[in-house]
Parts: C-alpha cells; structure tokens; sequence
C-alpha cells in the first residue's frame, strides 16, 4: 500500500493528503519564502499527483525571478501556508510545508536554495547541496 500523509492548517479546517514519498525535500530562504513564513527559510516537500485537499484555501500567486508563477493556497482562518504549486506545471505535483506534517521523521532535506540569503546562524545537515539562488 502507498504511503499517505497528511499535511493541516493550525486551525484543522485545511488539509492536503499526499500520496508516496516525496519526489524531493529542500529549504528555502528567498525573502518572500522568509515573509510568507514568518520564519527565516521555508521547508518544502514535493509530491507528485494525485493528492487531495479538504476545506477551504486562498490563493495568492506570486512571480519568481525566474518568471515562474506560484499559487500559493493558505487557510483563510488561521493564515497557516499550506501548500502551492506552479502555473502551467500542476501535472508535476505540489510543494508541502513540511511543518505542517508534524512529523519528526520527515525525510530531512537535500537541497538548500537561495543560499545566498540563509542567516548566518542556519547550519545545514550533511548531504544538502545549496544553491545560491533558484537552479530550475
Ligand atoms: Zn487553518
Ligand atoms: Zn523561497
């Protein structure tokens, strides 16, 4: 049987469940990540589809550098930043926040972006590679 796990808001009204391991875990310390979060870097997971989602998102969609646009859906109770995804490449899956899986044993990360941005005070585990800003 496939793994499932399932990802909630603070709140518990917005939930994602994903489907298998993850195609990829990173951090991310770009400054919207940083704003988005609250936190001083975002810890993402990637899933690949299908995966289902119950209760109520909003959206906000945010340009990269790159010119990759983000749809980011959050809970409009508790503000809780659950998952996104990217325009045009919803076939390749959703990205995660790890957090949000309370799990300990979460598949630690491997790779590090917008290292150029991390505080000086982050120390990455062994086995990251960094990236000084997105590689896609
Ligand atoms: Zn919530
Ligand atoms: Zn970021």
């Amino acid at each position: 049987m496939t793994r499932q796990r399932t990802a909630i808001c603070g709140c518990g009204q917005l939930s994602i469940t994903v489907q298998g391991e993850p195609r990829g875990v990173g951090l991310c310390h770009c400054l919207a990540c940083q704003a988005r979060t609250g936190s001083v870097f975002a810890a993402i997971a990637g899933f690949r589809p299908p995966y289902e989602v119950k209760g109520q998102a909003t959206e906000y969609v945010r340009t990269g550098d790159q010119g990759a646009k983000f749809r980011f859906r959050f809970c409009p109770v508790c503000g809780s930043n659950l998952f996104h995804t990217e325009e045009g490449e919803e076939a390749r899956g959703v990205a995660v926040a790890v957090g949000a899986f309370g799990d300990r044993d979460f598949p630690a990360p491997t790779a590090s972006v917008y290292d150029s941005r991390r505080h000086g005070w982050v120390v990455l585990p062994d086995g990251v590679t960094a990236y000084d800003t997105d590689p896609d």
